[in-house]
């Protein structure tokens, strides 16, 4: 069987962490099995949706390597979704209802305050044809519900949450279309699931009860189910995933120098029973299993995400950040910064302090006969070999310094800093004759 997921964003606001794992896991879970990986835009609502937010979402999941294998959009599916409508009509599973919101709200209220639950009564199936045709005449245009079936409760094993069971009698018919022809959420995505050849839904909790639903909503369709795995939500540090983070868009991490294989490493194992690790995306594939997902919110912190990017950068091949370095950065340069960045940007800062000019602070009185001994030691040295060895070791001989008072001095003068890459590796870079220029304090 082919597996085959899909990602169904509303195109009504900019993707955040908590969407993108949603995205990450579905297109894991394809990839781990050789399947496909769909986008769906779920943009039935003309309204709310925007051009610009469909633009950003293929953007954001480019930019996180999470390539779809195809595209819908449910406004191009309509069509589709009436012929479904109109079978599900005549088989007496969809119905017309004329209450007002005004109506339903009073009735919702009545409910509740007899402590019952505000189950819609469905007092639309008991209408005659007559009150029907009057209210018709009268210009009242129905909603539709779907008529659920109470006979058997409805049950499912979810991938993560294990088994799931409803009673459809404590559950209102939901409303699927409005009065204006409009389609709400629940039956579109179950149509497109079943066209789609859709294998695993995989989302976040916040929708069992609509699978519920819709699980009685691919049976009358006469289509089976797919598998669902309904995910755990994400919180911030703070408690539920905070406004802020909720409202960041991938810009903001994009910004902060945050590289698109932390975000995936760190969004894979949050919240399973496997470590946080920065390891490549076959690695995160091959480990992927619904059953290591657990029941309590995961906790998503930025800082957690910040220190993975930094294991992650110092991770990364030359071939993949080639073109973010300043002109002329290779990969030798490339390898000795690296394990300094915490962003890939960083490395131009670097590429400075080996290119010079360098800020030399000048050097405390007892350094200065010993920085003119290493720039005459510099002179003479091989330079093809391990150069900085070779300094450090004639210096030491012939000074007697160890330690500190060896080292210091000499990364000060050349760098003009007291921390930075190793020296070993970025002496070759600054090479003889800026190093002798450096230590010469010229
Ligand atoms: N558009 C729905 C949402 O964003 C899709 C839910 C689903 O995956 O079926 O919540």
């Amino acid at each position: 069987m082919m597996i085959v997921t899909r990602f169904a964003p509303s195109p009504t606001g900019r993707l955040h962490v908590g969407n993108i794992r949603t995205a990450l896991h579905n297109w894991m879970w394809a990839r781990a099995n050789g399947g496909r990986f769909l986008l769906r835009i779920d943009d039935t609502d003309a309204e709310r949706s925007e051009e610009r937010f469909v633009e950003a979402i293929r953007t954001d999941l480019g930019w996180l390597g999470l390539t779809p294998d195809a595209e819908v959009r449910q406004s191009e599916r309509f069509a589709l979704y009436q012929a479904r409508f109109d079978a599900l009509v005549a088989a007496g599973r969809v119905y017309p209802a004329y209450e007002t919101a005004q109506e339903l709200d009073l009735k919702r209220k009545i409910l509740l305050g007899r402590g019952l639950p505000p189950v819609y009564d469905r007092a639309a199936l008991t209408l005659t044809d007559e009150r029907r045709a009057a209210l018709e005449a009268d210009g009242v245009a129905p909603h539709w519900r779907f008529r659920l079936d109470h006979d058997a409760p409805i049950m499912w094993d979810d991938l993560i949450r294990g088994s799931q069971r409803f009673d459809p009698a404590t559950m209102s018919d939901p409303v699927i279309r409005r009065a204006d022809g409009s389609w709400l959420y629940m039956l579109p995505s179950a149509i497109d699931d079943v066209e789609m050849g859709v294998t695993h839904v995989v989302r976040g909790e916040d929708h069992v009860s609509n699978t519920a639903l819709q699980l009685q909503m691919f049976d009358a369709m006469g289509a089976p189910p797919p598998a669902f795995a309904h995910e755990a939500l994400l919180t911030g540090s703070e408690g539920k995933l905070s406004k802020r983070l909720g409202a960041l868009g991938l810009d903001h991490f994009r910004e902060e120098g945050i590289e698109p294989r932390a975000i995936r490493a760190l969004l894979a194992r949050l919240g399973t029973s496997d470590p946080v690790e920065a390891i490549d995306d076959a690695a995160l594939i091959d480990t992927f299993d619904f059953a290591r997902f657990g029941r309590a919110p995961a906790r998503f912190d930025e800082a957690e995400l910040a220190q993975l990017n930094a294991k992650v950068i110092h991770g990364l091949p030359y071939e993949e950040v080639t073109d973010r370095l300043p002109v002329g950065m290779d990969a030798a340069a490339w390898h000795a910064v690296r394990p300094n960045l915490t962003r890939v940007g960083e490395a131009a800062d670097w590429w400075r302090v080996v290119e010079g000019p360098v800020d030399v602070p000048e050097p405390a009185d007892d350094d200065r006969e010993y920085l003119a001994e290493a720039a005459r030691v510099a002179a003479t040295i091989d330079w093809a070999g391990d150069v900085w060895h070779a300094l450090t070791g004639a210096l030491k001989a012939s000074t007697g310094r160890k330690g500190k008072a060896l080292f210091l001095p000499l990364r000060r003068s050349l760098t003009g800093l007291d921390h930075g890459p190793d020296m070993a590796a970025l002496l070759p870079l600054i090479g003889r004759e800026r190093a002798i220029a450096r230590l010469s304090h010229q």
